[in-house]
């Protein structure tokens, strides 16, 4: 078990970044927080300002051995916070509702126990990434010149989850999140005025169809697992009685629980739209944003972990099906030997992106203890 007095530490650093949180792509004062919080330590490197304002702190043993990194995400949501809790957020519409401040609290203490117990062989590095709510901060972590150094052979992560007992750990072989990727569709015909239609080509029937076409598309066969397509926002035309429209718009998630599906997914996608808008003489333009690729676990390290929660006396779960909503993460799982695993946050704990979520400080001892369990594993 994790000292009280860390724990207490942890809390209250947990409660500051809650109190100020800050938006993907902007985690400048989040990093200071952490450099301050984590000054006393003795890393033999430190690296900042890492995709973005992600941070890096180097254990390295001196010796041969592999290199694991263990990664938390940074960035609070553009929501804004309803809870009645003195560290509530400070910054009106922004606010940290799917526990980053949590995962970064975990992290830190983490950093604490390997400070006091150095690796034996190969290095730990203890990632603070930023941008994962878009989606981004991985990707650009990853494709920084500074992250060359690190390229770890192992990458380990978790997620506070909802839902799930407090401080059961949740393990899934293969896929553990979902693929996705958002699509922005812009249609073009022609306006005229309403009274006269035929002057000009609405896209109304068009949009129409290309809805029902993207929602039958949960009955059609052709995939090797799971693909959901949700339509997230659809406008037609403008507020003018006088006008038939000439514009519309369609914006679409797609998610799978496999990466070959997306692509085959977007296949269809792009099918479907080629083959309605011709038939309706329609001009159209795709885009494809906020890509997630599925986060694939490694079996060596899913065991790693499941070891890692018996020495911790956690409980633990494994899981059926990959969870539909994705994780940055999988970035790192296409590149390197990788697990992430969910921690139990509550039965009763409100949902990821609530308005009244807030990480519960119970679960950090229980996370932090089986991370250390892994960095043991592999490096003492
Ligand atoms: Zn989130
Ligand atoms: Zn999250």
């Amino acid at each position: 078990m994790a000292d009280k007095e860390l724990l207490i530490k942890l809390e209250n650093f947990r409660k500051e970044l809650h109190k100020y949180p800050e938006l993907s792509g902007y985690e400048k004062e989040t990093q200071k927080r952490i450099l301050n919080f984590l000054q006393n330590l003795k890393p033999d490197k430190i690296i900042k300002n890492i995709g973005g304002y992600g941070l890096a702190y180097i254990f390295d043993s001196g010796n041969a051995g592999p290199d694991v990194l263990f990664r938390a995400d940074m960035d609070a949501l553009p929501i804004n916070e309803i809870n009645n809790i003195e560290h509530k957020s400070r910054k009106k519409g922004v606010a940290h509702l799917c526990g980053h401040d949590g995962h970064i609290a975990v992290m830190s203490g983490l950093a604490h126990l390997i400070d006091k117990e150095k690796p034996n062989k190969g290095r730990a590095i203890i990632l603070f990434q930023p941008e994962e709510e878009n989606g981004q901060g991985a990707a650009k972590v990853i494709k920084d010149e500074k992250f060359r150094e690190i390229n770890p052979d192992y990458a380990f992560a978790f997620h506070n989850l909802p839902g799930y007992e407090k401080n059961t750990v949740v393990v899934k072989n293969g896929a553990f999140s979902s693929a996705s990727t958002g699509v922005i569709i812009k249609l073009k015909g022609l306006s005229s005025h309403a009274a006269y239609p035929e002057n000009g080509n609405s896209p109304d029937v068009c949009f129409a169809e290309l809805i029902l076409d993207f929602n039958n598309i949960k009955n059609k066969d052709g995939f090797a697992d799971f693909v959901l397509l949700t339509v997230i926002h659809a406008k037609l035309g403008e507020i003018a009685f006088g006008t038939s429209p000439g514009d519309a718009e369609i914006m679409l998630t797609i998610r799978s629980y496999l990466n070959e599906d997306m692509e085959k997914l977007k296949d269809y996608v792009n099918s479907v739209l080629e083959a309605t808008c011709t038939k309706h003489k329609i001009k159209y333009n795709v885009d494809y944003t906020e890509d997630f690729p599925a986060s694939i676990n490694d079996d060596y390290c899913v065991d790693v972990v499941r070891a890692a929660a018996k020495k911790s006396e956690a409980p633990l779960i494994a899981l059926e099906n990959p969870f539909r909503w994705s994780e940055d993460f999988g970035h790192f799982t296409i590149n390197n030997k990788s697990a992430i695993f969910g921690i139990g946050s509550g039965k009763k704990q409100p949902q990821l992106h609530n308005e009244n979520f807030d990480f519960p400080d119970e679960i950090t001892g229980t996370a932090m203890t089986v991370f250390f369990e892994i960095y043991k594993n592999i490096l003492i």
